[in-house]
């Protein structure tokens, strides 16, 4: 039988944040979890994968791993902040947004993290409850209709396996979503004309939250991710999706800081090695309708992609792993978990993901106060329970 109480045996696609987080949150149930991973190493290179060197791990996020009991030690590691600065196309301060507290008065509002940190905290708790990671292999095919209420999985190294439930947490561009017929990749994922960079630089002293400065064409900030790190971001309006040479990178972005006035100028001077800058398409996705058929799920990412705008993405991939192994607790079938979860979780996700693209063309039109605006608002939206 399919039953959540019967066999409980899962094969997730992908070690990021949804993965990993997911892989912990169902070992803890009682399941025997084994992720499927692309890339051939641990932690560090999993993170690589993704875009840019930080997250900003907003009250949602730390409240999700705080269930997981995970919130102290990023927090430790990490750098606590609890505010953010807009500064004005003039470099003149345009107001102090305080973040609620949703994991209580006494820790921040947010945390800046390094994203290797970040998978090596995630990463080492799902071994600690027992999930088999293995690298250098991916799906194959999906066969939900040979195998009675298993699915059966092949992965790319030949093996086989038959198990209650087959989660995709792949991300953005997820081979698990094409295998399961949801959706179509990749004429899912949405360009929006944007080109987002990332930087590592020496935290500045004056940088104890997020600092955010609207400038005539683009958007650049900065977020502290431990005493001595930052990372520098810069969002470039009205381009063509393109890649540079990685020598061109850090001349460019200096060019680029070197059109905001004040500190946003100041900080072009940090931008060193070429080797810290990275520049990616800001793209979306959003799985149409049902994330799941029969035993197999998508999450994270993999369902739901915002544009990086909100810094909100990772948080929405805790709580769908958090949401996930709780549905399958509370219902007596894979299926039946598996639609309750997609039921809870489906309309936040979706706001969050168009909220994003909104902020998109705010940022594109220069509306930079509706922008603002929109952002505090949506941060107060994701401040409800997931
Ligand atoms: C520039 C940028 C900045 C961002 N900043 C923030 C931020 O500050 N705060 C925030 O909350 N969010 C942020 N996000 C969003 C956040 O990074 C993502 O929402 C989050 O990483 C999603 O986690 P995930 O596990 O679903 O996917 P991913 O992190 O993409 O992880 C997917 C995993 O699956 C693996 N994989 C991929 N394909 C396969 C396959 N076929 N087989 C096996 N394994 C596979 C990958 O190697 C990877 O380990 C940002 C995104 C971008 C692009």
């Amino acid at each position: 039988m399919d039953s959540c109480r019967g066999v409980r045996t899962a094969v997730i696609v992908g070690a990021g944040v949804a993965g990993l987080t997911a892989a912990t949150a169902l070992a803890r149930d009682g399941w025997q979890v084994e992720i499927a991973e692309t890339t051939a190493t641990g932690p560090a290179e999993t993170a690589s994968g993704t875009s840019g060197w930080g997250l900003c791990l907003t009250g949602p996020s730390l409240r999700a791993l705080d269930e997981l009991g995970l919130a102290d030690a990023c927090l430790a590691e990490g750098y606590g902040m609890s505010t953010i600065t807009h500064v004005d196309v003039d470099g003149e301060p345009a107001g102090e947004v305080r973040l609620p507290r949703l994991i209580g008065a006494r820790r921040p509002a947010m945390a800046g993290i390094a994203r290797p940190v970040l998978h090596g905290i995630l990463y080492a708790e799902a071994e600690r409850c027992g999930v088999v990671v293995r690298h250098g292999v991916t799906v194959a095919a999906v066969d939900q209709e040979q195998e009675g209420e298993l699915v059966r999985v092949q992965l790319s190294d030949g093996t086989v396996r038959k198990v209650a439930l087959l989660v995709g947490a792949d991300g953005i561009r997820s081979s698990v979503r094409g295998l399961l017929g949801l959706g179509t990749s990749p004429g899912i994922l949405d360009f929006h004309g944007q080109m987002v960079w990332r930087a590592l630089v020496p935290r500045p002293r004056w940088a104890t939250g997020v600092h955010q400065f609207a400038g005539k064409a683009d958007t650049a900030g900065l977020v502290p991710l431990s005493d001595r790190q930052a990372y520098v971001f810069l969002t470039e309006n009205g381009v063509e999706r393109s890649v540079l040479p990685d020598t061109e990178l850090a001349p460019r972005l200096r060019q680029l800081l070197g059109a905001f006035p004040g500190r946003g100028k100041e900080i072009r001077s940090l931008v060193s090695a070429s080797e810290s800058v990275v520049r990616r398409p800001v793209l979306t996705a959003l799985v149409d309708g049902a994330w799941n058929r029969g035993n197999g799920v998508v999450i994270g990412d993999a369902a739901h992609a915002p544009a990086p705008h909100m810094a909100s993405g990772a948080a929405l991939a805790v709580e769908d792993g958090l949401v996930l192994a709780r549905e399958l607790g509370r219902h007596e079938s894979v299926g039946a978990g598996l639609r309750a979860f997609v039921g809870r979780r489906t309309r936040r996700c979706r706001t969050l993901v168009e909220t994003s693209v909104a902020i998109v063309g705010l940022e594109q039109a220069q509306r930079h106060n509706e922008a603002y605006a929109l952002v505090d608002s949506c941060h107060r939206l994701m401040a409800e329970p997931a």
